[in-house]
């Protein structure tokens, strides 16, 4: 690399970053086709990157991108459009691909909740959506959602923002009692489906015959992709749906699907429109486009194929391990959310003198790094639907080289 192209690329560093010695490392200035060096600005700022054995975490930035969705963002980040023709456009697609009236792409599953939960309040009230989250009774608009105790995760949240209340309910009884001329709609988790006393249809029919809509959280629910229309064709009037976990789509993207108005009150509340709660939840073409892109894909994959690829990787990482003395390894399906092959590891500390917080910090300033992600029981689990091609084969090892300097 010349020095005057080293000087030139300085200025899109922070001001008072001057060791241009360590800017430029070998590893960091990749050469292209073109002769002229790419630089790699997380290897510029040292910023760690990992092998992702963990799972689909925000905070691990989740997913990786495909080169289709890559390529739908770099092509839109070029052209000018208007922002409500992209959402219209992309939306109408994608809800012919879920089976639902209308759809939306939303920055994230959680502002998918609140977006919906905020078109049910609202409609497409202008006077009603500049009142939400602060006076809704004194707006006329309805204030209470209906959901089960055992479907509060902390996501509820999303609605919250909207200034509802959640009343919780178990029992068909209790849904009986809760309803009153204040209640707006029910809501369900579908990850606790099966820790709820009441299931989708039971909780559908409970609001059809008190004339209310439903909504549903399914963020991680897809694999199977099934899901992705599943709950549009059971009658659900909005579901929230993550883009950038098993997707891959953007991380900062997620799918509101459902009724027509509900999603058309769902846009009036949401940015670009300006008095709204919706305006710091701003989505644009390129991430519209990448979550289209990304769906796309994810529907026209093969996922019988994906699903084998998936349990050799789980296989490889689990030999390497389970012969181990003192270490119990098991190969778990979660039956909802994260449905994907899942290897659960505990060990016995009289056995193997490292604790979990110190094995996975081997693993994490090992070479190349490694996430896994602490279990309930005091181990870790792993899974392997992020990994890239071979890295099952690192991670295998990595997981032994660590149990077997800790006997
Ligand atoms: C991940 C998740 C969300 C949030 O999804 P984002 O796309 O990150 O906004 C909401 N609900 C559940 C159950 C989730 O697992």
């Amino acid at each position: 690399m010349k020095r005057r192209e080293i000087i030139k690329g300085l200025s899109l560093l922070p001001v008072g970053v001057t060791t241009v010695g360590t800017l430029f490392t070998a590893k960091s200035a990749q050469a292209t086709p073109s002769g002229k060096a790419k630089r790699n600005l997380l290897t510029e700022l040292g910023v760690r990157t990992f092998i992702n054995a963990a799972g689909t975490y925000t905070s691990m930035t989740a997913s990786l991108m495909h080169d289709e969705v890559v390529e739908a963002i770099a092509q839109s980040a070029k052209q000018f459009c208007m922002l409500t023709e992209v959402q219209d456009k992309v939306g109408e697609k994608i809800a012919q691909m879920v089976h639902a009236e209308a759809a939306m792409v939303t920055a994230g599953a959680f502002s998918a909740l609140t977006l919906g939960m905020a078109g049910i309040l609202t409609g497409v009230d202008k006077e009603k959506i500049k009142q939400i989250p602060h006076n809704l009774e004194a707006s006329g608009i309805k204030s209470e959602v209906l959901l089960q105790k055992a479907h509060y995760d902390g996501y509820e949240q999303a609605l919250y923002n909207t200034g509802i209340k959640l009343i919780p309910v178990e029992t068909a009884e209790d849904v009986d009692r809760a309803v009153n001329e204040k209640t707006a709609s029910m809501h369900f988790l579908n990850c606790n489906a099966l820790e709820g006393k009441i299931m989708h249809e039971e909780w559908l029919q409970l609001a059809k015959k008190h004339h209310l809509p439903t909504s549903i959280d399914i963020a991680a629910d897809v694999p199977p992709v099934s899901n992705l229309w599943k709950y549009n064709d059971m009658g659900f009037s909005f579901v929230a749906l993550s883009g950038g976990k098993a997707i891959r789509g953007p991380q900062s993207t997620g799918l509101l699907m459902g009724k027509k108005d509900i999603i058309a009150a769902a846009k009036l509340n949401n940015s670009p429109n300006g008095v709204t709660i919706g305006r710091g939840m701003k989505v644009n073409k390129e991430e519209m486009l990448g979550m289209y892109a990304a769906l796309d894909r994810y529907i026209n994959q093969d996922h019988d194929k994906e699903w084998k690829i998936w349990e050799e990787r789980i296989t490889i990482i689990n030999n390497a391990i389970k012969n181990i003395e003192g270490v119990t390894t098991t190969i778990i399906v979660p039956p909802i959310a994260n449905h994907t092959p899942t290897l659960h590891v505990v060990w016995d500390n009289k056995q193997i003198k490292i604790t979990r917080e110190e094995y996975m910090e081997k693993l994490r300033q090992g070479t190349p790094s490694i996430e896994v992600i602490g279990n309930k029981d005091g181990g870790f689990n792993s899974t392997v639907f992020m990994l890239n091609n071979g890295e099952e084969k690192i991670v295998a090892k990595r997981l032994r080289e660590e149990f077997l300097k800790a006997k």
